[in-house]
């Protein structure tokens, strides 16, 4: 009798494994990832073989290899910001990728800094763009630049060099501004759910209930 159960037992989980691969390979599936260089974070994120880039800030040649591996589709690469750590790659992915580009308008004009004298999509916050099966919510967040944004996609917040783990982004560029970084922070981010995931544009990630309590700059 108790072989009995344990033979069920184990068709039911081979069965259940079945499922779950036929699940995993509609080509539905998230796509989720992150490149790093030099302490920057470029992201990766889509749905079945189609994807947006989050900045475009470096270790080019292994996300082109794995976009390659994959056979993605990039729709768009977004920029949170107009400094050259987060765009400099950029003349090197949108010719290859064949992708559009968006960055706030109010950051626009330091692309020329790569030579770069139009952008496909100028953004001013508030946008929810429809790409590749998701909503990316664009949330203008000016303090770190006039035209830092922070992207929602889902539970998952793209917070550039707004929000750190445990700290904050500097406010040194010329259109810069401490206020206006915690405003943007208090009144845009931390309205958003405690288990909202945050990925900033360098060092880990954290997520919106940690930074509540732990971040010192937002007491
Ligand atoms: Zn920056």
């Amino acid at each position: 009798m108790k072989e009995n159960i344990e033979i069920v037992r184990n068709i039911f989980i081979i069965l259940f494994s079945i499922i779950s691969l036929a699940a995993f390979s509609s080509g539905n599936d998230l796509i989720f990832k992150m490149f790093s260089s030099a302490g920057t974070n470029t992201y990766i994120i889509g749905k079945g073989k189609e994807a947006v880039i989050i900045d475009a800030g470096g270790n080019t040649k292994q996300m082109l290899d794995y976009i390659k591996q994959n056979g993605l589709t990039i729709q768009y690469i977004i920029l949170t910001h107009g400094h050259d750590d987060h765009f400099k790659e950029l003349p090197k992915l949108t010719p290859v990728l064949k992708c559009k580009t968006a960055i706030h308008q109010y950051d626009f004009k330091s692309l020329a800094y790569v030579k770069i004298y139009k952008a496909d999509l100028l953004l001013k916050g508030g946008e929810v763009l429809e790409l590749c099966g998701l909503k990316f919510e664009i949330i203008h967040t000016p303090g770190h630049t006039g035209g830092g944004i922070c992207i929602k996609v889902g539970n998952k917040l793209f917070s550039g060099d707004t929000l750190f783990f445990e700290t904050i982004g500097n406010t040194v560029s010329k259109s810069s501004s401490y206020e206006k970084l915690i405003a943007s922070i208090k009144e845009k981010l931390l309205i958003l759910d405690d288990k909202t995931e945050v990925y900033p544009g360098h060092g880990g990630s954290t997520t919106i209930g940690h930074e509540r309590t732990f971040n010192g700059f937002l007491k």
